[in-house]
């Protein structure tokens, strides 16, 4: 059986470093580790949770490192778990770990330590992600969710719910053990006012995702205005480096040029798009084609116009391309401006001074993000959206039921929305599922 062998990895990142960590774990893990480490103090006992300096044997060659104990279960993978802090070294580290297999173990997969966490109940299934989440996270927003993930903030609601259904079912047992007709129908109306504050719980989970996913994937910003309104200089701006190109012939911004930036912590990718005329040009059609792509996709759209010279039925067109979307509707070129500008702009700026910017990237992050509490909890991966999404339709099927089935036809769709939440938390997640999950993840991990 897979629990029964031990398993070892380079814990660190590939390249050179400062430190390299080799983490065994498994039953012959100490065993292991006991054939290939001298502590330095002489009859030193190897106790768990203290770090021991010493040498490493790797067989060909020798190094000088530390030493750490974790014992079942408390440890990272629930197993008995040995690490070797090695100089930095990938030849070094690569040596020690090819002793471990030569005493023994094997070498882990793909985050095959965290899943042994799994397997032996160290954590759900959606905290494993949580990991995976913090691991890979571009912004602090993304590790901060991917955080509240970890420590089972998701899980704990799920679980209360869970329990919810499960009281709701044993109920359900007990009436149809007892049948009286004029009692059921009492239970029946008592159990669809519980499913629908079920439902309401959920839904606020639900709602969530439209947040969660621009923290996960980042909130797409469009830069749209006609030609030469400054739209490259403004990305530039944004950016802090010339990444478009700036050219003062209209009309030669003929891709949409992505850039990243955080704002509150959050992921804003933006694109500058070709401005909006009637092109005769072929390259430019296609340009212009691809702007009102990025436009649709777009979470939130910056409207750009020149403060500087009048505004036409070009610039009103392109207003229209973003009828339905949160726009932040900016005036540029403000520093050519004298007199101030009477419009109806959320932001007066200049991409050549910088003015206006900060306040372009607050109304940004309203217009998209908004308000959230800082622990708020919400959904980040879609397979927890859709596990909830399927929990909540088997509570929508069940409330229906309440009107014309009896209670064990109810009892059916109400336990099929707690096997639904059962795959978020892992309980009833399958191979297929879970072997899925920790291939995201690294080898070491
Ligand atoms: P785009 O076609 O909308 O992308 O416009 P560009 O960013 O290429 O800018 C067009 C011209 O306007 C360039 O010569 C820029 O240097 C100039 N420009 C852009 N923004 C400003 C600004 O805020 N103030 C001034 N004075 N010039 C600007």
């Amino acid at each position: 059986m897979l629990l029964n062998e031990s398993i070892a990895a380079i814990a660190t990142a590939p390249g050179r470093g400062g430190v390299a960590i080799v983490r065994i774990s498994g039953k012959n893990a100490l065993e292991i580790a006991k054939k290939m480490f001298t502590p330095s103090l002489k009859n030193a006992a190897f106790e768990p949770y203290r770090m021991y300096p010493g040498q490493i044997d790797a067989g060909t060659f020798c190094d000088y490192g530390l030493a750490v104990y974790y014992k079942a279960p408390n440890s990272y993978t629930g197993e008995d778990v040995v690490e070797f802090h090695c100089h930095g070294g990938e030849t070094i580290a690569r040596g020690i770990l090819k002793r471990a297999f030569a005493l023994g173990a094997r070498s882990a997969t793909r985050g095959e330590f965290t899943k042994r966490a799994f397997l032996n109940g160290k954590l759900s299934l959606a905290s494993a992600e949580g990991i995976a989440d913090m691991i890979n996270g571009e912004s602090e927003a993304e590790v901060k969710a991917g955080y509240l993930l970890y420590n089972e903030k998701l899980t704990s609601g799920v679980k209360a719910l869970q329990e919810k259904l499960t009281e709701l079912l044993a109920g359900v047992d007990a009436s149809i053990d007892y049948p009286e007709e004029d009692i059921e129908e009492q239970h029946i109306e008592e159990l669809k006012a519980d499913l629908l504050a079920l439902r309401k719980k959920l839904g606020v989970w639900l709602a969530s995702y439209g947040t969660g996913k621009k923290i996960k994937s980042g909130v797409t910003v469009a830069i749209c205005g006609k030609p030469n309104t400054g739209k490259s200089s403004l990305l530039n701006r944004l950016l802090g480096y010339d990444k478009a190109i700036v050219s003062s012939t209209a009309g030669t911004t003929r891709d949409a040029v992505e850039g990243t930036i955080e704002i509150g912590g959050v992921k804003f990718n933006l694109y500058d798009t070709a401005g909006v005329r009637n092109a005769s040009d072929e390259i430019e059609k296609i340009g212009i084609d691809r702007a009102q792509t990025i436009v649709k996709a777009a979470d939130v759209a910056v409207f750009v116009a020149d403060s500087s010279s009048k505004f036409e039925e070009e610039d009103s067109r392109v207003l229209q391309m973003l009828q339905g979307k949160p726009i932040v509707k900016i005036f540029n070129k403000i520093d050519l401006t004298k007199d101030d500008t009477d419009s109806d702009a959320d932001v007066l700026t200049s991409a050549v001074t910088g003015e206006g910017i900060e306040k372009l990237k607050s109304l940004l992050f309203e217009k998209s993000v908004g308000e959230r509490g800082e622990d708020a909890a919400f959904l980040i991966e879609e397979r927890h959206f859709n596990a909830l999404t399927r929990a909540d339709e088997s509570l929508a099927r069940a409330v229906l039921a309440c009107e014309t089935e009896p209670l064990d036809l109810i009892g059916i769709d109400v336990k099929q929305a707690w096997d639904e939440l059962g795959e978020i938390t892992g309980e009833t997640a399958n191979e297929r599922i879970i072997d899925e999950i920790f291939a995201k993840f690294c080898v070491g991990k």
